[in-house]
């Protein structure tokens, strides 16, 4: 049993399905990748869903609690 399991899109009442993704996330002036995220993905329309554990963790690497497991240099785009 997933924790995802029976659970419907808010937006578009589709099917949630758990995968591990990859996060990416501006802090500050900087983007952060964050690896190995699980992650609600909804089947209809592609919304992402956190448990708020996950979101707990994110959030602490975020403010630095945590140590880089790498750096790799990030290309940016502005229009
Ligand atoms: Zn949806």
């Amino acid at each position: 049993m997933g924790f995802w399991d029976n659970e419907h899109c808010e937006y578009c009442k589709g099917l949630i399905v758990e995968k591990i993704v990859d996060l990416p996330r501006k802090v500050g002036q900087k983007y952060i990748l964050i690896k190995n995220v699980p992650a609600g993905i909804c089947k209809g329309c592609g919304t992402r869903y956190y448990t708020a554990n996950v979101l707990k963790n994110i959030e602490m690497i975020i403010k630095g609690r945590r140590k880089a497991e790498r750096k790799i240099p990030m290309v940016v785009y502005s229009l």
